[in-house]
């Protein structure tokens, strides 16, 4: 069964192509037959396509800025030109989409029919970056290979769990009957880390209080128990919660009420400064980057140290939030970029719980290793490093719909 995956963000758009024969799920990751990535941040909008196929790189210049025809043209390299792996577009059997905001309607990956294309699209304005690519890409697929089998595996349905304490604000009725509410995003990364982590430690999942750490750009944390999520730390949007690379996460409310009204700050500045100048960027004046940030720290630079610091303690305050949530806690699961590369954030982080009897094991956490276990053998919290794969999380929600079942 030929997988397509579409997972597309603000400014960019990944792809790839999964082959999966036989009756089970592989129990690894395949290597993808083809995977494209296309930057839409080039001048005056100008897209790249990078591809890959059979370990082999290959760029090129998009021809329009249009999304739609971006798409068309990636598509096309499947077969056509160096990197091509089908003989035919109807060879794809079902094509897997992220999508950022699924709301309430959707606690499962979901076959795309009319209804669920509405919903994602009444969902705009809550994920305004995002759901508006997500359409685009569901119309040019359905524009060029016609009724194929479109899959929507939704950031938030994982969340939808939630009880009602964890997911409500302390807000008007009204308001809340407006949708203000904890919805949660990272969903399939925090589901999927939390399936390996079960399997790497042969243990089952429903039997763990589990938090996964999903440390990138963008960085939330997920409370875990019997398999479903009970607390989460980011929200109605994905600005709340944990220090990020350039969000801000968390603030007093009322800082924005001050900006409006005494600094006179539009709401769209705020969304921009929130969004995009704050969290390790705002504070260190230097970059988004953490590696940046440990750079210049190393260096002696007062700001890239206060960042980190204001980072970590975040972090912990977020955590001791999931675990209390929790009552207990089994096991910590570090992923995404910063979750499965920084073993000074894993270090940092870990510190602040060792009275729990938490012990790192200094030199597995040094290593950096994904998928592997980093507490010491008598550590009362079992921490491990699970490398995230939402393509593959995708195709494999997108497979477990579509593959032909056994008759009972
Ligand atoms: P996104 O949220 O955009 O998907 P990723 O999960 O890929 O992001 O994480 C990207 C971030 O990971 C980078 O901005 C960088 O700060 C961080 N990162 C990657 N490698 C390292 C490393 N070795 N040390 C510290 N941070 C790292």
């Amino acid at each position: 069964m030929k997988i397509l995956v579409l997972n597309a963000g603000s400014s960019s758009q990944k792809s790839c192509l999964y082959d999966l024969n036989g009756p089970v799920l592989p129990p690894h990751p395949p290597e993808p037959l083809w995977e494209a990535f296309i930057d839409w941040t080039g001048p005056r909008g100008q897209g790249q396509l990078t591809l890959k196929a059979r370990g082999q790189k290959q760029t090129l210049p998009l021809a329009s800025s249009d999304r739609r025809q971006g798409i068309a043209q990636m598509l096309q390299t499947l077969t056509t030109g160096e990197k091509s792996v089908l003989a035919n577009l109807a060879e794809i059997d079902c094509v897997g989409h992220r999508v950022v905001h699924g709301g309430l309607d959707y606690a499962e990956a979901t076959p795309i029919t009319p209804a669920v294309k509405a919903t994602i699209a009444a969902l705009i304005p809550l994920a305004p970056a995002h759901n508006p690519a997500h359409l685009e890409g569901i119309e040019a697929i359905e524009a060029i290979l016609g009724d194929v089998v479109q899959i929507a595996v939704f950031d938030t349905a994982f969340h939808r769990t939630l009880p009602a304490a964890a997911a409500l604000y302390p807000i008007p009725q009204a308001w809340t009957d407006l949708g203000i509410r904890r919805y949660g995003f990272h969903g399939t990364s925090h589901r999927y880390c939390a399936h390996q982590a079960a399997q790497l430690l042969a243990q089952p999942l429903d039997s763990l209080k589990m938090i996964t750490c999903h440390i990138g750009n963008g960085a939330s944390l997920a409370a875990i128990q019997n398999g479903q999520s009970i607390d989460t730390t980011m929200g109605f949007t994905p600005l709340e919660g944990l220090m990020m690379g350039a969000r801000s996460g968390s603030i007093d409310p009322a800082i924005l009420l001050y900006l409006l009204r005494e600094q006179s700050y539009q709401p769209e500045q705020l969304n921009e400064i929130l969004n995009k100048q704050s969290g390790l960027k705002g504070v260190s004046g230097l970059s988004a980057d953490l590696r940046t940030i440990l750079q210049a720290q190393a260096e002696g630079n007062p700001q890239a140290e206060l960042a980190f610091a204001m980072y970590i303690h975040r972090f912990r305050a977020c955590l001791g939030q999931m675990l209390a949530s929790l009552g207990g806690l089994d096991v910590l699961v570090f992923t995404a970029g910063v979750g499965e590369n920084s073993a000074l954030v894993r270090e940092q982080v870990c510190q602040g719980f060792e009275f729990l009897g938490l012990q790192l094991d200094p030199i597995k956490n040094a290593q950096s290793v994904a998928n592997t276990i980093i507490s010491q053998p008598e550590s009362t919290v079992q921490v491990l490093i699970i490398r995230t794969e939402e393509d593959w999380a995708i195709a494999t929600e997108c497979w477990q719909i579509c593959s032909p079942k056994d008759p009972q």
